[in-house]
């Protein structure tokens, strides 16, 4: 920022002592004051940005008024600076539909007009409308979003309504994507929302999608991982996958064609044993009959991370924790798991691509 602009304090600092430390701001952009000479000034050169301030004036302010030294001056407005703790004034307005969330992207060290534009201008595919794909697109669209396509098939059913918190006891028989859409024009007016009720499951499908900035695969046929993954990377297309296994919320990679590591690069998930005929049929037996136990929180998990690494992609704003990862939360554990999924040049799928920016 220029030396001239006006600042004030972000209204995300907090400011407290604990230990016989003076802590500047909370979270990740917490600073630790523990020269306490410096805690006076610091305090009243936060409380000083409560309105628009140039630099020159706020060192003025704790020389002139407070009858601070130099040194302690420069270092007290240093401190300040750094944590992302002074903003441009007026780029806070609390009336502001997205107020809260251009907080955040400040946090996070991006500016929120940018941030906020590349949403609007963003398309996303959803393939599947359950228990993440509702809260997937939900977070999607009210964070301003612009355009969603809601993929899915099937109908509401009584046993959906345990994660499904879109739906209703009165949409139980009514297409899963349409009441998704019609929820989400609720909530937000601006968000073009388009539903599919088709069944995805092979290639030609996946073709007749439209084209987007991001395909994000929540649909319960694991089958359909890897043709998701061959289409996108094929086609150039960022797409991302958020599931659970058991207890386990997953979420990723990330996969960006030409950047980051594919499905394929690594082997990411079991599979029948393809030397072994005999024993590949059993298992698939075995695995034919299998019904996940599908929870509530366990999928909030899944689709909570997967949408926030969504908005990071993008919104341009941190870096999703899924790039080149496949993410776990082991709930009962609450232990995070980490896969590794980095590009292998010798991968089958995506070793000859080059990224497109
Ligand atoms: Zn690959």
């Amino acid at each position: 920022m220029p030396d001239d602009d006006l600042l004030v304090l972000a209204p995300y600092i907090r400011i407290g002592v604990q230990d016989r430390t003076l802590f500047l701001g909370f979270g990740s952009i917490r600073q630790a004051v523990l020269d306490r000479k410096l805690w006076h000034p610091l305090v009243r050169l936060a409380d000083h940005f409560r309105h628009g301030r140039t630099r020159a004036e706020a060192l003025s302010f704790l020389r002139v008024t407070c009858d601070v030294d130099e040194s302690t001056a420069q270092a007290s407005l240093l401190m300040l600076e750094h944590g992302h703790c002074l903003i441009p004034a007026r780029a806070y307005d609390p009336g502001d539909r997205y107020s809260r969330h251009s907080l955040f992207y400040t946090l996070s060290g991006a500016s929120p007009e940018h941030v906020q534009a590349r949403l609007e201008a963003s398309h996303v595919v959803l393939i599947g409308c359950g228990g993440i794909g509702n809260l997937v697109a939900v977070t999607l669209a009210t964070a301003g979003v612009g355009a969603l396509t809601l993929v899915d098939a099937d109908r509401v059913e009584t046993s959906n309504l345990t994660r499904q918190f879109l739906f209703t006891e009165a949409d139980v028989g009514s297409l899963k994507c349409e009441v998704l859409a019609r929820e989400i024009g609720r909530r937000n007016s601006e968000c073009r929302v388009r539903s599919l009720p088709v069944l995805v499951e092979d290639r030609a499908g996946l073709r007749g999608l439209p084209e987007s900035d991001l395909i994000l695969l929540s649909a319960d046929s694991s089958g359909l991982t890897r043709l998701v993954n061959s289409h996108s990377v094929a086609a150039g297309q960022p797409w991302m996958n958020a599931c659970y296994v058991n207890d386990v919320a997953v979420w990723g990679p990330l996969v960006v064609p030409g950047l980051t590591g594919c499905w394929d690069c690594r082997t990411l998930a079991a599979s029948a044993p393809e030397e072994d005929p005999e024993l590949a049929a059993l298992i698939a037996d075995v695995n034919a009959r299998y019904q996940a136990p599908s929870n509530g929180p366990v999928n909030m998990l899944a689709s909570s991370l997967a949408a926030l690494d969504a908005l990071r992609h993008l919104g341009g704003f941190g870096v999703p924790a899924s790039l080149n990862r496949r993410m776990g939360v082991w709930s009962h554990e609450l232990m995070l798991d980490g896969q590794s999924a980095q590009r292998a040049l010798s991968c089958p799928t995506c070793s000859h691509v080059t990224h497109e920016s």
